[in-house]
């Protein structure tokens, strides 16, 4: 048995063992697992002037006064501490029935001395004070007497949860570390791979993490640690490509004539990264080994058609195809325009049966889709949600092409690619116009291909993007004045808020507002009554609407009869009305860099230059300030996507969704450690390249069972 599988109740005395459990801390591997927030050094007193009320901090802080003073109003005493951390103080205050119960205190927060203490902080007329809080002197004052020494050691700092505090957690670890045999721990990342890239073995890093003399030990084990935790992630992933091997896929022969047809009766050229992507593609569909590609290309790069390109291919070779769209408007938008693409196919003879299913298709019509599905002929159906529901009745499904992945969980992802009853697998193209940087994609798709469409159509310009401050009437006037112009030039117009009318309360507000937000419909009423904007004709979409009154507002706005859409985000992914020119985006604080570029992407999709004007209030965070700044200065997916990482936060680059789950990384940041997450991932796949079984490597193979059952579930959620 792996030692870091004992019960802690076999190694501490049972009262702690029991409060760690409480903590979910259960095993002696939980608890060496467990990462230090920060380190402190004895001298080096905590920052004050960075604490907020609410906020739970051990910090390490020098007495300059204590006194004992009895209560006015009530009955007892309390015992007022005087902190400081060398230029700011605080209070820290003990309550007591009786002097007495406060000897321990009185004898041990002598001025002079430094404590960590733990707590909460609160605020008590204006001050910042920490009532009652857990505190603890020097642990190997002793020990170490030699105050040079003493200072230089860096003082792990756990995070306190269930009434356990930081140095509980230190001193069970500093008992588990002493009865283990840490050169006997079972270590999955390979002696020579260690050697090669010089990590330190899992039990000498796990001491140097928590018990580590200085800086560098510190810095050398939590790397150490960190290329670890990577190294079972990728082996992991390249295990699960190398099983991936052995399933198989329809065929579907490569270049036939009616995709050549198609290609040829395009009405634009096609740009490099379609030509390449088309061929990377069509290569995969030709081959009987599953494709699972990540077409990553930036808003408005094309991916269309070649998703379009894909699905002739399995049609022409007498098989079923399918595109999954996350919206109705999307999936209605994309059946129109991928009909209006195969038209020249037609006339060349080559027929096309296209389908639309949504869950707002007609009990008729649906059954007839049904049935089509069931007789095992060459269809396409373009669909939402409903067409998950329906993926068990496809007779020969051969493609899968899932549009604007994001917005599907894995499952959903995944549904189709499992639906057949054959054994076969469904070929998978997931597309996403949000670029996902580098060390994300080798994270959480690291099994997948990835091809990336870099590059515009020719003769696009990019979308010229202003930040404008609501509180300033004149911009604000101007801007509506800009508005007019485009649409007297044959543009249109959207307007974006994040809100549908006063009773929405999205919950994805990225700040709190002291204003209203813009909503659609308030928006809508306040279109009415600017002066540069009478006469002309606004319609609105939301979440709200149905199927027909979304596609008579999108109909009216595409015609240029009502050429302002205020919409919701609904229209963020995907929309396509070429003559749009102006993007407003109202309250745009509250939406993140992805979502910013998203709906950027639904103007410059002519040849006509197109604006955008992000408008937020007079006063905003700092960070939303960035956010808008780094949004105005590119219109590169990518260059964005890099900036979003750097301004976010390590759980909500993983989504959401696995938020929770993302702990699981406990020392391994996609936002930070990029180079590490590469290193690993190549060495990793040369390993199991070299020894699929894992034969030579029996830790490893032990780690990634352990993994795949537990630790690494996250990852499919993805
Ligand atoms: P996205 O990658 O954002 O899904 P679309 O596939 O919706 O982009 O394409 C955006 C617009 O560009 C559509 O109107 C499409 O017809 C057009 N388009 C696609 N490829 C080209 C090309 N090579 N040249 C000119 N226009 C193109
Ligand atoms: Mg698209």
């Amino acid at each position: 048995m792996n030692p870091l599988d004992t019960p802690l109740s076999l190694r501490l005395p049972a009262k702690l063992a029991k409060k760690l459990e409480k903590a979910g801390i259960v095993t002696v591997g939980d608890l060496l697992y467990e990462a230090p927030r920060r380190y402190y050094h004895w001298g080096a007193l905590t920052p004050m002037h960075v604490l907020r009320p609410g906020e739970d901090v051990t910090i390490l802080a020098e007495v300059v006064s204590a006194r004992l003073i009895p209560n006015r109003s009530r009955a007892g005493v309390r015992f007022e501490v005087r902190l400081t951390d060398g230029s700011s103080e605080m209070t820290a205050t003990f309550f007591a029935s009786s002097p007495y119960k406060l000897s321990v205190h009185e004898r041990l927060l002598q001025p002079g001395e430094s404590f960590l203490f733990a707590g909460k902080v609160g605020e008590y007329r204006g001050n910042l004070q920490l009532v009652h809080p857990e505190f603890e002197g020097v642990d190997d004052e002793q020990a170490t007497p030699d105050i040079e020494k003493r200072s230089n050691r860096p003082i792990p700092i756990y995070s306190t949860r269930g009434g356990v505090t930081s140095w509980v957690i230190a001193r069970a670890i500093a008992v588990v570390l002493d009865s283990l045999d840490l050169d006997a721990l079972p270590d999955p990342v390979p002696m020579q791979v260690r050697s090669r890239f010089d990590i330190e073995a899992l039990g000498n890093a796990l001491r140097l993490l928590h018990q580590g003399s200085t800086d560098q030990d510190v810095a050398r084990a939590k790397r150490s640690m960190r290329w670890r935790e990577a190294f079972v992630l990728q082996a992991f992933l390249a295990k699960r490509r190398l099983g991936n091997d052995a399933l198989r896929a329809q065929s579907s022969p490569e270049n036939p004539p009616e995709l050549q047809a198609f290609l040829g009766g395009l009405p634009f050229t096609l740009t490099p990264s379609q030509r390449s992507a088309i061929s990377a593609i069509g290569a995969d569909i030709a081959s009987s080994h599953p494709m699972q590609r990540l077409l990553e290309g930036d808003v408005g790069s094309g991916k269309t058609v070649v998703a379009c390109a894909a699905l002739i291919q399995v049609i022409a070779a007498g098989h079923q195809g399918a595109l999954l769209a996350p919206t109705e408007v999307l999936a209605r938008q994309h059946a129109d325009s991928i009909r209006a693409l195969l038209k020249p196919l037609e006339s060349a003879g080559f027929p096309l049966d296209l389908r639309l299913l949504t869950s707002s298709t007609p009990a008729p019509a649906r059954r007839e889709i049904e049935r089509l599905l069931a007789s095992g002929m060459p269809i396409i159906v373009v669909g939402t949600h409903a067409l998950l529901y329906a993926r068990n009745l496809f007779a020969d499904l051969a493609l899968a092409v899932i549009d604007e992945q994001h917005r599907f969980g894995v499952q959903q992802r995944d549904a189709l690619r499992e639906s057949r009853n054959d054994g076969l697998l469904v070929h998978q193209l997931v597309m996403t116009a949000t670029p996902i940087p580098r060390s994300v994609a080798m994270t959480i798709f690291g099994d997948l291909d990835v091809t990336v469409m870099k590059g515009l159509p020719s003769g696009r310009k990019p979308v010229t993007t202003f930040v404008v401050d609501a509180g300033n009437a004149v911009w604000m006037e101007r801007m509506w004045q800009r508005a007019r112009e485009e649409i007297d030039g044959g543009g249109r117009v959207y307007v974006v808020c994040p809100r549908i009318d006063e009773d929405d309360h999205p919950d994805e507000l990225l700040e709190e507002s002291t204003a209203p937000l813009a909503s659609v419909t308030a928006t809508m009423e306040m279109l009415a009554g600017v002066p540069s904007l009478s006469g002309v004709k606004a319609v609105s979409v939301t979440g709200k609407d149905n199927s027909e009154e979304k596609s008579a507002a999108m109909e009216a706005f595409s015609s240029g009869q009502a050429p302002i859409l205020v919409a919701t985000t609904v229209i963020e992914v995907g929309v396509d009305v070429p003559e749009a020119t102006m993007m407003i985006i109202l309250d745009a604080q509250q939406f993140g860099l992805s979502q910013l570029h998203q709906l950027r992407g639904r103007v410059g999709r002519s040849s006509k230059q197109s604006i955008c004007m992000a408008v937020h209030p007079s006063v905003i965070s700092d960070t939303s300030a960035q956010r808008l700044e780094a949004f105005a200065s590119s219109t590169d997916g990518f260059v964005l996507a890099e900036a979003d990482l750097a301004l976010r936060r390590e759980g909500d680059v993983l989504g959401s969704a696995q938020s929770g789950k993302a702990s699981r990384l406990r020392f391994l940041s996609v936002v930070r450690d990029g180079a590490i997450i590469e290193e690993a991932r190549e060495s990793a796949g040369e390993l199991i390249a070299a020894d699929p079984s894992l034969a030579s490597y029996p830790e490893l193979a032990t780690s990634l069972n352990d993994a795949s059952s537990e630790e690494l579930v996250w990852m499919e959620r993805s």
